[in-house]
């Protein structure tokens, strides 16, 4: 029985981590991706971080990540599919059959960006794409289109400091 599970292991998360840790909790964090992070492992440059101006999302990733670690937070992979309320304590269930049990939970689950479907979509999610605002009040199938054919033009080599990937 855990003090305390956290639930998604993105900057929300680890930072409950990190607090529980230091408050002593014996925790639990669940996360469904190998290495955790969250949204911000796909974002090319966080420039709004104290202290660190410009860094990428995947290295400030990793650094919540080895905070969290360094602190003796203990992780383990998993997709949560239910939470059930036992009164004096929570049960975590996992997709591959596992249950966990702590006294509290923290859901820290964040956010998924809805997809557009357009070719090049998964490639370049997190590069430096500007999309214009005024372009979301065209119909669906022309805005695709727009999207696609800016990709296609390799709008995003104007930024020639880009991940490989974003070229
Ligand atoms: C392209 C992009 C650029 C961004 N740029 C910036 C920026 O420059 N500056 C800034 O401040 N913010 C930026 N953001 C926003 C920032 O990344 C988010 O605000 C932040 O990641 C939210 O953190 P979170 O922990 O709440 O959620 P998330 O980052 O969404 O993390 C949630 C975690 O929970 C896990 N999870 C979800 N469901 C389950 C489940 N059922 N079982 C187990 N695990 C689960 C997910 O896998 C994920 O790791 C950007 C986001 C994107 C997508």
């Amino acid at each position: 029985m855990y003090d305390l599970i956290i639930i998604g292991a993105g900057p929300a998360g680890l930072s409950a981590a990190v607090y529980g840790r230091r408050a002593g909790f014996e925790l639990l964090v669940v996360e469904q991706t190998p290495m955790g992070g969250g949204q911000v492992v796909d974002t090319y440059e966080v420039d709004n971080y104290l202290g660190m101006p410009g860094i990428n999302g995947f290295d400030l990733a990793q650094k919540f990540r080895g905070h969290a670690d360094g602190l003796g937070a203990v992780f383990q992979s998993g997709r949560v599919t239910a939470v059930r309320d036992e009164g004096a304590y929570k049960v975590v269930e996992t997709a591959d059959g596992s249950s966990y049990e702590a006294r509290a939970l923290i859901l820290a689950g964040g956010a998924e960006h809805a997809k557009l479907g357009v070719p090049g979509e998964e490639e370049h999610r997190g590069c430096p794409t500007a999309l214009p605002v005024t372009a979301l009040s065209l119909r669906r199938e022309t805005w695709r289109s727009w999207v696609a054919a800016m990709w296609q033009w390799r709008m995003l080599s104007t930024f020639p400091d880009s991940a490989e990937r974003c070229i």
